[in-house]
């Protein structure tokens, strides 16, 4: 299975990608995790990109695609993108890399999402800099306040999910990333799902999707 997540910061990308890449045994390929790997091993792109993303702006096109297109090729298995592509150039590019590779994306899902829930629940998440694991002040709280559940680490909040630097995020994913979304559509179905509600049942949607994909029967509640 080789399918994109479009859609805002905070709409749920990375916690649904997560979920499909368990359910269908896929990579989930995060390029903001990717980035912010390379950045706490202190490598060149990680550098490179840094300034951007505590902007709130994106990374230039070019240093994205090699970093994709280079993940895309070690998921043998398939994978979900998460976070890619952002710009219409990006899109561009992948889907020439794909048919030079004889593939192509089975599926685009677009993660729809209001604003004023984007940003309560961008500047309420926080997540463990040792495990990765992700909580939020309110939403969903660890049993301790500010310490991982799993391993007692303190929380932190990324440096980019403040309510400012949110602002900024969603500005830009409207002028260079909403544009993806008419990309796709203007080739091919996407299928948007309404991302406000609670994570199962956005997840029990998605799965509805992609089962059939994977060759899973149907489930009501996408746990089949
Ligand atoms: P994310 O975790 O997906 O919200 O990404 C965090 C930050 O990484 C973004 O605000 C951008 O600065 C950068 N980034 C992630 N993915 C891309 C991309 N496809 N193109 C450009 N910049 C990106």
């Amino acid at each position: 299975m080789r399918a994109v997540l479009l859609g805002a910061p905070g709409a749920g990308k990375g916690t649904h990608c997560k979920r499909i890449a368990e359910r269908y045994g896929v990579a989930h390929l995060s390029s903001g995790d990717i980035l912010r790997r390379e950045r706490a091993e202190g490598t060149e792109l990680g550098k490179k990109a840094q300034g951007y993303m505590d902007a709130g702006a994106l990374v230039p096109d070019d240093l994205i695609v090699e970093m994709m297109t280079k993940a895309i090729q070690q998921a043998p298995t398939g994978y979900v993108l998460d976070g890619f592509p952002r710009t219409v150039n990006q899109a561009e590019v992948l889907d020439k890399a794909l048919v030079a590779q004889k593939t192509g994306i089975d599926m685009v899902l677009d993660l729809r999402v209001s604003d004023g829930v984007v940003v309560e629940r961008i500047t309420g998440r926080r997540s463990c800099p040792k495990c990765g694991c992700v909580y939020h002040v309110k939403n969903m709280p660890p049993k301790v306040a500010d310490v991982c559940d799993r391993d007692g680490t303190p929380l932190v909040q990324r440096p980019d999910d403040t309510e400012k630097v949110v602002r900024n995020r969603l500005e830009t994913y409207y002028r260079q990333t909403e544009p993806v979304v008419d990309y796709y559509k203007a080739r091919r179905t996407v299928h948007d799902i309404e991302a406000d509600g609670d994570p199962d049942t956005v997840a029990a949607v998605i799965f509805q999707k992609l089962d059939p994909l994977a060759g899973k029967k149907k489930s009501r509640r996408g746990k089949a």
